[in-house]
């Protein structure tokens, strides 16, 4: 059980308060908050430790050079990969997708297929796109249904000895749909395809065990785990990762360079260009500790909670529709009012100091799927309150009473 009275301590930003009113911030599935743990690990690297990393002899070089390696460390361990080298920092995970996107460029031809699935972000399916008008490879979609799953016996069907790459999030961020990827890797591995998933949105509420998933490509960003934004990870298997090119070059990612011949860094420099945020490296291992401490299980199961609770409340409010009605899915409420904008119910909540985001959620296809402009998204975190959905349920009552 989690104390989130205490929690809600290590989060300044949520004493305060937002057009006169205590703030209720439900955005979390956009961004998440940050403690002061966090807080105070960026003060103290740039404080104490600021230098650039693998490079210099001098002291403090060197101990940035292990902060940085020891908190790739961390999320070896929290992610269960096999070596730390299978990790690679990226600057999140729009940038993870366009590494891997970018690094099939070298592989795929006309001919080959690579899956996505209809939850997608939309910014995640544009590489894609990219890559096939590159290769001339065919993009597929695994369509949804109308609880807001993926429908896996249409994803068997397009699957194929042609099959090359599939892609799917672990949880939808409109949505909130956990997709079952246990079986969405076992079947493409069958037919010899890799599979990158996007953990952007699972991160926050689970813990995913790279090698029990058997999975080839995962990437995530910290800053929807109480990370700072800016920081993300990859990882990939090791034979993935020496097999594909590197995304950029510069300094970092090279062994030796002449005019005539580069030869590259072993993983994971090859695949790190350049200065890397360093501060935002140390201190996603910090955000990493930070939520273990308080344990994803327990988080797991309070979020749950909240979840129920919100849902059987906004659904007493007539003319309340929730979209993404699966019975796995995490704490992300997608819901429209009859006959009402999105837009004006999540104007007036931010007057009453709530945070709640509105609009396609970068997830074009599925407002399509459903043939709604948008959705009022409100997502849950573990420092969020029974008190706090009551608000936003009155908030909800109150915008309808102004607008219809
Ligand atoms: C937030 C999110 C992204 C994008 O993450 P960035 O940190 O902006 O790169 C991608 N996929 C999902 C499912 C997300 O929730």
């Amino acid at each position: 059980m989690l104390n989130v009275d205490d929690i809600r301590k290590d989060f300044p930003i949520l004493s305060r308060k937002v057009n006169g009113k205590p703030l209720v911030y439900f955005d979390n599935a956009a961004t998440s908050q940050t403690p002061q743990q966090v807080i105070d690990a960026i003060v103290d690297y740039y404080s104490n430790y600021n230098a650039n990393i693998h490079r210099g002899v001098h002291t403090i070089s060197q101990e940035a050079t292990d902060l940085y390696e020891q908190s790739r460390q961390k999320i070896q361990a929290h992610f269960n990969a096999k070596h730390a080298h299978e990790i690679i920092f990226t600057s999140g995970t729009t940038h993870g997708i366009n590494l891997i996107a970018n690094g099939f460029s070298s592989i795929l031809k006309k001919g080959d297929d690579i899956i996505v699935s209809a939850l997608e972000h939309h910014s995640n399916i544009v590489p894609w796109q990219m890559l096939c008008e590159r290769t001339g490879a065919t993009l597929k979609v695994i369509p949804m249904n109308d609880a807001g799953e993926l429908v896996m016996s249409e994803y068997e069907t397009l699957l194929s000895e042609h099959t090359k790459l599939v892609f799917v999030n672990h949880i939808s961020n409109a949505l909130g749909t956990i997709n079952p990827i246990e079986y969405i890797i076992e079947k493409a591995h069958q037919v010899g395809a890799a599979v990158l998933i996007d953990g952007a949105q699972a991160c926050p509420h689970l813990k995913p065990d790279v090698q029990a998933l058997d999975v080839d490509f995962y990437v995530a960003s910290a800053h929807k785990m109480c990370g700072p934004t800016g920081i993300g990870m990859l990882y990939g298997k090791e034979a993935w990762l020496n097999k594909l090119p590197p995304y950029q070059g510069g300094g970092e990612m090279i062994a030796e360079v002449t005019f005539e011949k580069t030869t590259y860094a072993d993983l994971p420099h090859k695949f790190e260009a350049g200065t890397p945020n360093i501060a935002g490296g140390i201190v996603f291992g910090t955000a990493i500790d930070y939520m273990n401490t308080i344990g994803l299980d327990a988080i797991a199961t309070y979020e749950g909670e909240l979840l129920e609770y919100a849902t059987a409340k906004l659904l007493d409010i007539e003319g309340l529709k929730i979209y993404g009605t699966s019975k796995h899915k995490t704490s992300v409420l997608s819901f429209n009012l009859d006959g009402i904008h999105p837009y004006d119910v999540g104007s007036i909540l931010d007057k009453l100091g709530i945070a709640v985001r509105t609009g396609h959620h970068c997830a074009q296809p599925i407002m399509d799927y459903y043939k709604i402009p948008g959705t009022i998204r409100a997502s849950f975190a573990f420092y969020n309150t029974k008190e706090e959905i009551d608000a936003l349920v009155e908030g909800v009552k109150k915008a309808k009473m102004m607008l219809s």
